[in-house]
């Protein structure tokens, strides 16, 4: 049995995204900056696929602007802040993805940390406290944790941000057509996205861009996206992504509660299979319901349990999705108040899995531990 429970770092393509990406590989060669008939049929398919991401968002076509991904869209939120706006102090978090920490130490600005409580939430007062003294300040936070799920209160966070006027970024590349995001309820500068984190293609994502907000391009180069990103647009990635959009839209609320029936299925099932584990972060509170994130016990099964569940066919995370590889332990974890000797596994859940394969997955750490409490 093959099972994918590394779904955070990305998804399988929904199959109706596929068709209809073929459809335009096929069909829809023009350059959309062209201005014959071929270039106007491109631009079409393009200016349609952002219609559909800004009527999902509830904003103006005219805030988005897609890029090739998450990473760059974070970038080009914080990169552009700092150059246009004024912003000479950044106040984010240890645990935010590397697109933004490596960026925000990239810019000329001043960065402040927020505190965080013991399971890993931004300590909200604390942000308050940084907020009522300072310089112009852009706010960077993720709304979920790639790591630990851990959820962001947007709405809370961009009054504060309001209230002392400061400029609000979330990287919301997690929870994009995860949850449904009315921009109309609560006022935030800048969010990104990422398609192949939703069943879309990978190499495409976009940003949202407040139109009260006015920044420059980070990429110098065509008029493409409105001046705001030079380069042929991504046309194929682009339908891609607003197909996988409106197919998430639109089972939303079914995906939701099979895929949080399945992280908490799981979590008793470990808790029965192995009493020791413990659940990172604040999985049985505000958590994103396609992560889980656990310690097993310090043991030498457990340094070998990612490569064991790998020949066993199945794929979960030892840390940062995005790192894997590198090898380097995950940054998230280092900050949070745990056993740091426990090694910790991200499993990661779509709708496309099912409680055969969880099943599957904790029968096969079960026989692991059960191995190695023969030979102690
Ligand atoms: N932000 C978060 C929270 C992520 O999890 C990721 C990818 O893992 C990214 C940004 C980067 O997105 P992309 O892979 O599209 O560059």
């Amino acid at each position: 049995m093959k099972v994918y429970l590394d779904n955070a770092a990305t998804t399988q393509i929904d199959a109706e995204v596929i068709e209809v990406m073929c459809r335009v590989m096929n069909e829809v060669y023009g350059n959309p900056s062209s201005v014959h008939g071929h270039g106007r049929q491109a631009r079409a398919e393009i200016e349609k696929a952002r219609r559909t991401v800004a009527s999902y968002l509830k904003v103006s076509p005219a805030e988005i602007f897609f890029t090739s991904g998450g990473t760059e869209a974070d970038n080009m939120a914080i990169l552009c802040s700092v150059r246009d706006l004024g912003v000479k102090r950044i106040i984010t978090t240890k645990l935010e993805h590397h697109a933004v920490l490596h960026t925000v130490d990239a810019v000329d600005a001043e960065v402040e940390y927020v505190r965080l409580t013991p399971n890993g939430h931004v300590n909200l007062e604390h942000l308050e406290t940084l907020l009522q003294t300072g310089p112009k300040t852009l706010v960077s936070l993720m709304h979920a944790n790639n790591e630990i799920g851990n959820l962001l209160d947007l709405k809370k966070v961009s009054e504060l941000c309001r209230e002392y006027n400061a400029y609000f970024h979330s990287d919301t590349v997690q929870t994009m057509c995860h949850y449904t995001f009315d921009l109309k309820e609560f006022d935030i500068d800048f969010i990104t996205a990422s398609a192949h984190k939703f069943h879309g293609p990978k190499g495409i994502g976009f940003l949202y861009v407040n139109s009260k907000v006015q920044v420059k391009p980070m990429i110098h180069g065509g008029a493409q996206e409105r001046n705001m990103r030079g380069g042929t647009e991504n046309i194929y990635g682009i339908v891609g992504l607003a197909k996988a959009m409106e197919v998430a839209y639109n089972g939303l609320e079914a995906h939701q509660s099979h895929v949080q029936g399945l992280k908490t299925y799981m979590m008793s099932k470990l808790r029965e299979a192995v009493p020791e584990v413990e659940f990172n972060g604040d999985a049985e509170g505000n958590s994103l319901y396609t992560v889980l994130n656990v310690s097993f016990p310090d043991s030498p099964i457990t340094e070998m349990l990612l490569f064991n569940l790998d020949i066993m066919g199945i794929s979960a995370s030892g840390g940062s999705a995005c790192s894997s590889g590198s090898n380097v332990g995950s940054h998230v974890l280092a900050e949070l108040e745990r056993d740091q000797k426990r090694p910790a596994i991200r499993f990661s859940f779509s709708k496309y899995n099912t409680k055969e394969e969880i099943d599957y997955s904790v029968a096969q750490v079960k026989t692991l531990f059960e191995k190695q409490a023969r030979m102690d």
